[in-house]
């Protein structure tokens, strides 16, 4: 059966990053789909595998070629997900975990109805502020406009099929395990991937008595 697509968006300094790292430490069945991105790296930040670092006029010509799911400018900056390792780890049975904004992760619902989208959100906005600060990546004025991004991003979580509040990590990480777990067993994918148990009697087996 197919893997899932797994669409995650929340805030920045929200801790996304963290509980998809744990949970692919927890789970085999799950990989991350590295996103193509115009942001330089940060201090130990590794092309291909936290993103793929392109320059500007890379990331468009991939854009002309369709070659994105969807992508989107977030904080002056260019992020996509780049379609075909989804498809393949999909193809090949791996559930395919996505960090994406608002907006890609609306793109991505609409174009891939078979989604599952889970939307982390901090405890409140001043927990958030304090994670971002203590973070130590931004500069204030970056901080500042992350913070505006948020308070927009924060909006959108009807928009997601479940949510998770992320009050400590270990705890976020057995919510989104169980939430894939669940999705996993739902019937109609059990059907689809052929281990829906079947309960069919054959003639004189009625097993009473
Ligand atoms: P950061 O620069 O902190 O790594 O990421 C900034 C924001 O970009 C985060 O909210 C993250 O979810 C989002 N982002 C990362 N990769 C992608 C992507 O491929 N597409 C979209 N639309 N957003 C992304």
């Amino acid at each position: 059966m197919a893997g899932l697509l797994v669409v995650v968006s929340g805030p920045s300094g929200v801790g996304k990053g963290t509980i998809l790292n744990r949970l692919l430490q927890e789970r085999g069945d799950c990989t991350f789909s590295i996103s193509a991105t115009t942001r330089p790296p940060r201090p130990g930040e590794v092309h291909g595998q936290h993103y793929h670092f392109l320059d500007h006029d890379t990331f468009t010509h991939w854009v002309e070629q369709g070659r994105f799911l969807e992508w989107n400018q977030v904080h002056d900056q260019f992020y996509g997900t780049p379609r075909d390792y989804v498809a393949q780890q999909r193809a090949s049975g791996q559930h395919v975990l996505l960090d994406v904004d608002v907006q890609g992760g609306l793109q991505v619902m609409q174009a891939e109805p078979d989604h599952l989208s889970v939307f982390i959100a901090p405890p409140d906005l001043e927990t958030l502020k304090h994670r971002l600060v203590s973070r130590g990546t931004e500069t204030v004025e970056q901080v500042q406009k992350r913070l505006l991004t948020a308070r927009v991003e924060l909006r959108s979580l009807e928009q997601y099929r479940y949510v998770v509040v992320n009050h400590e990590i270990k705890r976020s990480v057995d919510e989104l395990n169980a939430i894939l777990t669940g999705e996993c067993l739902r019937t109609e994918r059990l059907r689809q991937s052929g281990k829906l148990p079947r309960f069919v009697e054959t003639h004189g087996e009625s097993g009473v008595g």
